[in-house]
């Protein structure tokens, strides 16, 4: 198997504001076959996240620029086609950072067996992969414990969802805000969430008081601006803040101005912690483990929206922007109906 073509999405310019797809180009390499040491992997599954749009811009973001006329990277699980290295068969599943693609080749320390009795692999990419892990970071970082009140923001979205089941795990009354009727009644019926709305129909300030009208102890901010300031707002004394993303400012031009009320922080004697969910790789095994543990027991429910083929990742991952997606947004690279 040597005459591999792969396609793979590039960075053909930096976006101003919403990325539109003329800022991406659409190419078809050739593969070389895999040396010694190497694997080639076709991809099953890749990942668009929001935490790319930083990536697209000029300049620095928490992760490395993409470049322009280079291909995107990120989050894909797929399986191995041919091999030369040690401890991977054809056949085998895992997981890589060479997102955006259909075919590559890569040295075993890029990649990451994953078992293929978990159905459907995509869930690698969400509950059991990076935003999975994101919402267990958050919750054990903000040391979450059962009698929380938990308000979290962009709630139907990977993280967000993912945070919300946890928490009720561990006996919290858990809140949540989404950008839809039906992302509303997905939280209240698929994940138990004791309370929901959605900010787009009243001022967020005043649903969220409706819904915790004693306070909240506890805030998982996947949005920053109005949901921050609301939860400044709501906020118990010695409540805590987990800062896990902004994206209502993803594609502002210019930074807006902080919340107006920060002086909480001061007068209810508040934490709040930043984090990046690769800082604590070191802590996966315990992560697969113990959620991993939840999802095949049936207590953590996995939801995904599934674009289908490489020609639509780019609507896929702008979509994330207008809320296009319930639970974890994935693209699927392989034809429907094809077995993975
Ligand atoms: P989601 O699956 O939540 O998808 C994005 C969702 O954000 C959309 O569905 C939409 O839902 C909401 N949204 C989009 N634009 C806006 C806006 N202007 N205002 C309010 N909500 C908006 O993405 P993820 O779960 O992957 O990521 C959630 C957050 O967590 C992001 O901010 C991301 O950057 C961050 N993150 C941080 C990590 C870390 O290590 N700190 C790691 C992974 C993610 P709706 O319809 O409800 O508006």
């Amino acid at each position: 198997m040597t005459d591999i073509k792969s396609r793979e999405v590039r960075l053909a310019s930096h976006p101003h504001g919403m990325p539109t797809a003329a800022n991406f180009t659409m190419a078809r390499t050739q593969l070389k076959p895999p040396g010694d040491h190497e694997v080639l992997v076709r991809n099953l599954f890749m990942s668009v996240d929001p935490y790319m749009r930083g990536r697209m811009n000029e300049g620095k973001s928490y992760a490395p620029p993409f470049a322009l006329g280079q291909p995107l990277d990120g989050g894909a699980v797929g399986e191995v086609m041919e091999s030369r290295a040690e401890g991977f068969q054809p056949g085998d599943v895992v997981t890589s950072n060479y997102g955006w693609r259909e075919y590559f080749v890569a040295s075993p320390e890029a990649l990451h067996h994953v078992s293929r009795e978990i159905r459907p692999l995509s869930v690698y990419l969400g509950v059991l992969g990076m935003t999975g892990m994101t919402a267990w970071v958050g919750l054990n970082l903000a040391d979450v414990k059962a009698g929380d009140v938990v308000f979290i923001s962009g709630a139907a979205g990977a993280v967000g969802n993912v945070a919300g089941q946890l928490a009720k795990q561990r006996g919290c009354r858990v809140i949540g805000s989404a950008g839809s009727i039906e992302k509303v009644r997905y939280l209240r019926e698929e994940c138990g969430f004791d309370g929901a709305f959605d900010y787009k129909t009243a001022p967020l300030i005043e649903q969220l008081e409706l819904e915790a009208p004693d306070g909240i102890d506890v805030y998982f901010d996947n949005v920053g601006g109005e949901a921050l300031e609301a939860a400044l707002a709501a906020m118990r004394k010695n409540g805590r803040i987990i800062t896990c993303g902004s994206i209502s400012g993803y594609n502002d031009e210019k930074p807006r101005p902080g919340p107006s009320n920060l002086s909480n922080m001061i007068a209810k004697r508040l934490t709040m912690k930043g984090f990046i969910v690769r800082d604590w790789l070191d802590r996966l095994p315990v992560f697969e483990m113990e959620v991993g543990g939840y999802f095949k027991s049936g207590l953590l429910k996995n939801r995904e929206t599934v674009a289908q083929g490489i020609e639509n990742a780019v609507g896929a991952f702008i979509g994330l922007f207008h809320g296009q997606n319930i639970g974890k947004m994935v693209v699927s690279l392989v034809s429907a109906g094809a077995p993975a």
